[in-house]
């Protein structure tokens, strides 16, 4: 176990932006500067700055209602540090998946012990040399390695453990932090599922889901995972798929320098073999040199195939036919209850009536991702997609204790006496 060297190099900050492919060899494959501005900067930044300006009004203790016998007293929520917290982060957006957290835990006014992934090893090198010159060392620290240092460190005692990254990791987490009944947030992954209604605009949708599968070449965890539509529109949906993908990459994608590659050669094969699903529609190309898989639409997929039975994490979009919306609602809650349920029509009726029949971490109408981009709206999974949420003010609350308070005087006994022993049906009536 290594932790974050005291003399940081300042010029590996170039190279660690490029989270997407630098396991092997960032130069080959980095995700576009664009995606990374947005993904991987901007948030971090919008936090920092939603932080800075609210943190006074967060801190307050919060005045609650009383009742009748504590009218005279003082009764509010304070909100204190944890203590000492674990940040674990996964590959796929190794800057801000750590950076948004650490915000929020320094904030609430906790130490940290952060823990990058080593999958993205540029940014894990990144941060353990940059964040200790800038962060007091005493409080805060950078532990690098894989799962043979993460189950070292899982040992510890923790005052808070905050993990993002897969459904099976986080099961070893929570079973760690269960010895010692450490409480902790899940932040993990599964299938996202987008309901397209026959009536709605099919360019603007494909547009959308293009953007939304297709962004960090579909290795980001709210992207839209599969889609739902009758058998007509999936006819109709598929030149309007074909169109936007050539559109925003071009007729050859693999010449684009706007689509990212896949961060390794165990996730290209993985993704590889699920193209066997369905009928490839469009797309299909792949290239191991390069991990580049191309923007990928997998047509008539049935639901036993294998690209419906993972979260698919790359550009690859299939499509599974069902009759109407009843029969996708009972489809999306025969399954896991995913990090985001996203539909696409423009009946507003419609809209509420997928987003009352399920139950999903988030919710998107017309578009695939940007909820997460609100800071005001909590981030988070429910069931195999994850526990708790963080975010602005979420984040705050997510890393502080709420302690219970209630400041009474010595005096007014005659009216304490009232609860004391010994009872009698008299005290029963009042
Ligand atoms: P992962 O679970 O493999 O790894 C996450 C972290 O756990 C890494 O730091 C890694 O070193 C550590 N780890 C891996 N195997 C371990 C083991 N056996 N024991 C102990 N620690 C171990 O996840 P990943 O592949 O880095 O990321 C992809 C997953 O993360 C996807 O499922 C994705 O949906 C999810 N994700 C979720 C969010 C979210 O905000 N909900 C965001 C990004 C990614």
């Amino acid at each position: 176990m290594h932790r974050g060297t005291q003399h940081p190099d300042r010029s590996s900050t170039r190279m660690g932006l490029a989270g997407v492919g630098d396991e092997a060899n960032a130069a080959l494959c980095p995700q576009p500067p664009f995606e990374v501005e947005l993904s991987e900067i901007i948030m971090v930044k919008n936090e920092v700055n939603y932080a800075l300006n609210n943190l006074s009004s967060w801190m307050k203790d919060e005045g609650v209602d009383k009742s009748l016998v504590t009218q005279l007293d003082r009764a509010f929520i304070r909100k204190e540090p944890y203590g000492v917290v674990l940040i674990i982060g996964p590959w796929n957006y190794p800057l801000q998946l750590i950076l948004v957290p650490l915000v929020g835990a320094i904030a609430a006014g906790n130490c940290v012990i952060i823990k990058p992934s080593e999958i993205s090893s540029s940014t894990e090198k990144l941060l353990a040399e940059t964040l200790p010159s800038y962060l007091d060392k005493d409080c805060f620290a950078v532990v690098t390695g894989g799962p043979a240092e993460m189950t070292k460190l899982l040992e510890n005692k923790f005052d808070y453990i905050f993990f993002t990254g897969s459904p099976q990791v986080g099961k070893i987490v929570m079973a760690a932090a269960a010895k010692h009944l450490t409480p902790l947030t899940l932040e993990l992954g599964g299938k996202n599922p987008c309901y397209v209604a026959d009536e709605s605009n099919l360019q603007n949708v494909a547009n959308r889901l293009v953007w939304g599968r297709c962004f960090n070449a579909g290795q980001t965890c709210i992207a839209p995972d599969y889609v739902l539509c009758s058998a007509e529109t999936q006819e109709k949906l598929l030149p309007a798929l074909h169109h936007a993908i050539t559109q925003f990459f071009g007729p050859e994608p693999r010449e684009s320098p706007d689509f990212a590659r896949i961060i390794s050669d165990k996730q290209f094969q993985r993704i590889r073999a699920l193209l066997g699903s369905g009928r490839v529609a469009i797309g299909g190309q792949t290239d191991e040199r390069e991990r580049y898989i191309a923007p990928t639409v997998l047509a008539d997929v049935q639901p036993s195939e294998p690209a419906m039975q993972e979260e698919i994490f790359g550009p690859v979009l299939p499509i599974v036919t069902v009759p109407n919306v009843d029969e996708a609602i009972a489809f999306i809650n025969s399954r896991e209850r995913p990090l985001a349920v996203y539909v696409f029509a423009s009946d507003s009726k419609l809209v509420r009536r997928v987003l009352e029949r399920t139950s999903s971490g988030g919710f998107g109408a017309n578009d695939p991702i940007m909820q997460m981009t609100l800071i005001s709206l909590p981030f988070g999974g429910i069931g195999n997609s994850g526990l708790g949420s963080y975010h602005g003010k979420f984040s705050f609350d997510t890393f502080s204790h709420h302690r219970a308070c209630l400041l009474r005087s010595m005096g007014l006994e005659p009216m304490n006496s009232l609860r004391y022993p010994p009872y009698s049906e008299h005290k029963m009536g009042l």
